[in-house]
């Protein structure tokens, strides 16, 4: 297919253009299509919705992608347990949403969420108190180099907070054709979070159906929904992730701030609240810096207000992290992936220690 900017192909609207684009029907073409490419030597870049992607001005100097196989089956069928396979090239939200339809429990707060279903398993997406890990039984994938293709089980995955190994040890290693899921038929869903729980009160179980209009709605007061018509769409979600910290750190940090939202996360691990942090450092919601800026809705989506510039969105990131390291000495680390920087994250977004 033709190549296009990145600007018209991610959620941010940033980013110049790839050299080439390829689309793929069928996870059985791309065995020939990878070989060729590494034949001419070009990078490959493998884009879904390009909703958690910054991309630099100056574009990516490869090909791009992109996986276009949307099948959704059930490969095996239940009292207790559903196996769904989905296509990578399948909208995440429109499979959540069939998992719904037919009463199948264990993706419905992850309702809402960007992109597709081949890069739910790259960062584990998360929200309201369900993981993609949670429900993921096997991860289908081809490998780049060799074009071989696998069936990689997920406990096999290395899945961690908006973490697992295609972002780390297996990097540019595979391409997602498929993600198996193991649903729960009949299931009833639980309101775990905060605003769930404050929009169903007093109420232990809801239908799946009732829990994924009232993650849609809290969703969409946030602009966490991507809507064309919301001016703070062109975003990547929340930039930042909620930072992990030692617990001596965290208690240091609590003796001053004491309303300071905090989660254990491991044996010596405390999870802090990014939004929270950055709000008590002085930025606000909808503040303005140019064409960039925080989203009115919420704090921790860096928005592109239209026509920024990579460097534009990185110099307010920049700004975000070093407040928050002057106030609090935590590091906040970006959740979108960079494609097309030559310098490294300390180099793009550099705080003074
Ligand atoms: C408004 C908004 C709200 C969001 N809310 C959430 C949220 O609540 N929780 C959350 O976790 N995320 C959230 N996100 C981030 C984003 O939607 C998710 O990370 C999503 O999974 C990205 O999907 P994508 O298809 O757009 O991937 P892209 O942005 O295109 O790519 C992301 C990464 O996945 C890789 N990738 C994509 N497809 C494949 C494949 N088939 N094989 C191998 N690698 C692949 C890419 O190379 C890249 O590294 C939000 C984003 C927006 C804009």
């Amino acid at each position: 297919v033709k190549a296009v900017p990145f600007a018209t192909l991610t959620t941010f609207e940033i980013g110049g253009g790839p050299r080439a684009m390829v689309e793929v029907k069928k996870p059985e073409q791309l065995p020939k299509l990878l070989s060729q490419t590494r034949k001419r030597r070009q990078p490959i870049f493998v884009l879904g919705g390009g909703s958690n992607l910054l991309v630099s001005d100056g574009g990516f100097p490869g090909t791009v992608l992109r996986m276009r196989n949307c099948g959704f089956d059930a490969l095996e069928q239940g009292p207790e347990q559903v196996i769904v396979r989905a296509g990578a090239g399948l909208d995440w939200d429109l499979m959540v949403s069939m998992t719904v339809e037919r009463g199948w429990g264990g993706l419905e707060c992850l309702s809402g969420i960007p992109g597709m279903v081949g890069a739910a398993p790259i960062q584990n997406i998360g929200a309201y108190g369900q993981e993609a890990a949670e429900s993921i039984h096997r991860v289908e994938v081809t490998e780049r180099s060799s074009g071989a293709a696998y069936v990689l089980d997920a406990i096999d995955c290395g899945f961690g907070y908006r973490h697992s190994h295609f972002k780390s040890i297996w990097r540019d290693r595979f391409v997602v054709t498929a993600v198996q899921f193991a649903l729960t038929p009949g299931a009833m869903a639980r309101p775990r979070y905060r605003d769930l729980q404050n929009r169903f009160p007093g109420v232990e179980q809801v239908s799946l159906a009732e829990m994924r209009e009232g993650v849609l709605e809290i969703r969409r007061s946030k602009s966490m929904v991507w809507d064309l018509a919301d001016p703070n769409h062109r975003s990547a979600g929340s930039f930042f992730t909620n930072p992990l910290v030692g617990d001596r750190l965290a208690h240091a940090l609590l003796d001053t701030h004491p309303t300071m939202p905090n989660f254990t996360a491991g044996p010596s691990e405390v999870k802090l609240s990014a939004a929270w942090l950055i709000e008590r450092a002085g930025f606000t919601k909808g503040l303005e810096r140019g064409r960039v800026g925080l989203s009115t809705n919420h704090v921790l989506a860096l928005i592109n207000r239209g026509g920024a510039s990579a460097r534009e969105l990185l110099y307010l990131a920049t700004e975000v992290r070093q407040g928050v390291w002057d106030k609090f000495g935590v590091e906040l680390m970006p959740e979108p992936e960079l494609l097309g920087f030559a310098q490294t994250l300390d180099e793009l977004m550099p705080i003074t220690r």
